[in-house]
């Protein structure tokens, strides 16, 4: 992508509003505008990294199992009469009424409608387990959107919807979704712990949260500090293993590892001192075990082995990727910008040309650009006429992680400028060593963070 022609409003300065560090940075590289309270314009530079991470997201879960569908924004009002949430769901939920003046919503999540699709296909055990997800724009109307994306009004999810015959399954598939959120958190970069919460208006009786821990989370964290420390399954993971996934599960929920809202003293002063970690954190998954809470009163029943209707045992399974991208800057910044994971950054490179208009320069930039989107890199060109300290700090603000400066001096020797934006690490390098660098660090991330 040429700058020139690209779609960046960047801004100077973060209005006032702007409360935390990834709202304001947000906003000045140009990612998102609100356009009412807790209502947002993703711009080019945002949507890139929003389905990025809704990539990932999607990779997992198909790699444990889950089907994709879309289900749609808007529902009716009866089904979620069937389940006894349309009056439970308080002022959170937008009712809309249609020109016949009947009842609709913009849907806060989706239990309801995805039971109405099961119960309308799906009739015996043998086509269980299953789980279906989508990533769809979701509406709450919070009392207090606040923090940009991080809780807005509309917000974007993925929610997946596994059924299953008995208890016992039902549970695997929990756990399958728990590993797969191990697995998805791990590729976008970050650490995001386990925690046992609570089950809330969904209902339930087993739920985690997972929590991203950044100084202006709104959640308190308590937790032992050897889960920061276990290992996360490789791509090799068998999801077929049930007793495998359980292990994982077990592993990961042995140690203490609770939020504010179902912290417990008494077992927290079990914990030794020097174990034990206090922060904060933003949740940004959160998945649930409800078993018929929903399959009853809607009447979503299979034929078991037995010839029997067994009202199908269900779970819910949320991830707010708008939330991640905000999470991911609380997470990962400085005081020049964004520095995004190596796993997932916006552009991989930023090509600098310091004397537009010089021919060597222009065609060597050129070159390069051609050079590295060939070999599969995404290049963010600077082919505008700024100055090179405000070429910098775009560079730098935006995070592209590799930074490669070309000017009439380096050129001259055959080199040019490398800069790693994480470390600050600053290099000559010659054409050549420049790809041979850029194609290692490529293979690197491929084989720990690809999919
Ligand atoms: P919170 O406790 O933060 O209000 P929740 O428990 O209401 O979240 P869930 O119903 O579990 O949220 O939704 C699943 C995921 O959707 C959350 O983990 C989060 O990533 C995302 N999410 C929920 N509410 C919002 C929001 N208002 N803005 C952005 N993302 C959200
Ligand atoms: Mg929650």
């Amino acid at each position: 992508m040429y700058l020139s022609k690209y779609f960046l409003p960047v801004l100077k300065e973060a209005p006032r509003e702007a409360e935390i560090v990834s709202h304001q940075l947000m906003l000045r590289a140009g990612m998102i505008k609100q356009q009412s309270a807790g209502i947002y314009s993703w711009l080019p530079l945002g949507l890139k990294m929003l389905r990025k991470v809704e990539q990932v997201i999607r990779e997992e879960q198909n790699r444990a199992g889950a089907v994709e569908v879309l289900m749609p924004t808007i529902q009716s009002a009866d089904l979620w009469r069937e389940s006894g949430r349309y009056d439970d769901y308080g002022k959170e939920m937008l009712r809309i009424q249609d020109r016949h003046e009947r009842d609709m919503l913009f849907g806060p999540t989706n239990e309801e409608m995805i039971t109405d699709i099961f119960r309308s296909y799906v009739r015996s055990y043998k086509d269980l387990p299953l789980n279906l997800y989508h990533i769809q724009w979701k509406f709450r109307d919070e009392v207090r959107p606040r923090f940009g994306v991080m809780r807005g009004r509309e917000f974007f999810m993925k929610d997946a919807y596994s059924f299953d015959l008995d208890e016992p399954s039902s549970r695997a598939a929990y756990y399958r979704m728990f590993v797969s959120y191990l697995r998805t958190f791990d590729r976008l970069g970050v650490t995001a712990v386990p925690m046992r919460a609570d089950t809330g208006p969904i209902g339930g009786d087993l739920s985690h949260e997972f929590l991203i821990l950044a100084d202006t989370g709104e959640s308190e964290v308590f937790c032992h500090g050897d889960t920061m420390k276990l290992p996360v399954p490789d791509r090799n993971i068998d999801y077929s293993d049930d007793a495998a996934i359980e292990g994982i599960f077990k592993d990961w929920t042995s140690n203490y590892a609770r939020t504010d809202e179902m912290h417990d003293e008494n077992l927290w002063n079990e914990v030794a001192e020097g174990d034990r970690m206090n922060a904060r954190g933003i949740e940004v998954g959160h998945i649930f075990h409800f078993g018929t809470k929903y399959s009853e009163p809607m009447g979503a029943k299979v034929t078991g082995p037995d010839g029997k209707d067994h009202d199908v045992y269900m779970g819910s399974y949320g991830i707010g990727p708008s939330r991640v991208v905000a999470a991911l800057i609380e997470a990962g910044h400085d005081e020049n910008g964004i520095i995004w994971p190596d796993s997932i950054a916006p552009f991989d490179v930023g090509l600098i040309n310091l004397r537009v208009g010089d021919e060597a320069v222009d065609t060597a930039c050129v070159d390069l650009y051609n050079q590295l989107t060939n070999a599969g890199f995404d290049v963010l060109y600077d082919d505008t006429d700024g100055r090179a300290g405000g070429k910098f700090a775009l560079a730098d603000l935006i995070g592209l992680p590799w930074q490669l400066i070309i000017g009439p001096r380096g050129l001259k020797n055959g080199e040019i400028e490398v800069k790693h934006r994480a470390t600050g690490e600053r290099e000559n390098l010659t054409m050549e060593a420049t790809m041979n660098k850029l194609t290692a660090w490529q293979k690197d991330v491929n084989e720990r963070f690809g999919g």
